[in-house]
């Protein structure tokens, strides 16, 4: 199925579905390669701040709420005999947000580090925590993995909600399919952290998850298993990781990285293996 063999993913990753707080020691170094007590995995968790859960609390709570108004608004505007487009436009927004789930993982994998000025503390940190202490998540409360989803919507729900509140009838029925397209996308933009999440929990899911990640619907468990083996460098899609089978078939990624590395002289992942590094 991945593009990883299982001895790839053996001796590259960290056994996620061992019962041992995954703390794998490496026989000759004596040090933990992943997990909790990984040397940079703790000092990373350590920068997640209280100004930060602050304005993540801020951020779910506002797109929350603009979700349920623009939510009530198109069901005041559902027109029955469109129902055939709304379930293109699902269609259409889980597959881009998939495409942005792997655009954005991707970029914060491969370029910047956590010392740039703002985006490096807020933005990068929790992408190299996850590689080298991947089960972290698992243990992140609903406001730590949701909170960077939801914010990111704020800007377009926002102006979806200023729409139904100065459009005409008229107006909004000639941009109904966009804005089920723009709500759906909104939506699978959000709980793209929580898929995540789940694919790293070997215990305790909810049997009606399991069943969407056997299906497929969501991101499976063996799927993402495949990002995870180091150095990090394929399977980038999140939401359902539908995509991630044409982007390895066309080889999107290393072409992406090849034409920025010739025009920036920038490593790729250059970062994320000084953090893999990391022993004190
Ligand atoms: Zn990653
Ligand atoms: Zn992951």
């Amino acid at each position: 199925m991945g593009v990883k063999t299982e001895t790839d993913i053996f001796h590259h990753s960290m056994l996620e579905d061992d019962p041992n707080s995954n703390t794998q020691i490496d026989k000759e170094e004596v040090k933990p390669r992943w997990g909790p007590q990984h040397a940079g995995a703790k000092e990373l968790a350590s920068q997640y701040t209280f100004g930060k859960r602050v304005q993540e609390i801020i951020c779910l709570v506002l797109s929350i709420g603009l979700m349920i108004f623009n939510f009530i608004q198109l069901c005041i505007h559902f027109n029955p005999a469109n129902a055939h487009y709304i379930i293109i436009c699902a269609g259409l927004g889980i597959v881009t947000a998939d495409f942005f789930s792997g655009l954005v993982h991707w970029a914060a994998d491969t370029w910047g580090t956590v010392e740039l000025p703002v985006v490096g503390k807020a933005f990068i940190r929790p992408f190299r925590e996850h590689h080298i202490d991947p089960t972290a998540i698992t243990r992140h409360d609903f406001v730590e993995t949701n909170g960077d989803n939801f914010a990111v919507t704020i800007p377009f729900i926002a102006s979806m909600a200023y729409r139904f509140l100065t459009y005409t009838p008229e107006q909004i029925q000639a941009e109904y399919n966009w804005l089920s397209f723009l709500f759906l996308l909104g939506i699978f933009i959000s709980v793209t952290n929580q898929c995540h999440k789940w694919s790293h929990t070997y215990f305790g899911l909810p049997w009606y998850i399991t069943l969407l990640q056997d299906y497929h619907i969501i991101l499976p468990r063996k799927h993402h298993r495949i990002h995870h083996v180091a150095p990090h460098e394929t399977y980038y899609c999140i939401t359902t990781g539908w995509l991630n089978y044409p982007f390895e078939y066309i080889r999107f990624w290393p072409r992406f990285e090849a034409a920025i590395e010739a025009l920036t002289g920038s490593k790729p992942r250059a970062d994320d293996l000084q953090w893999a590094k990391k022993v004190s």
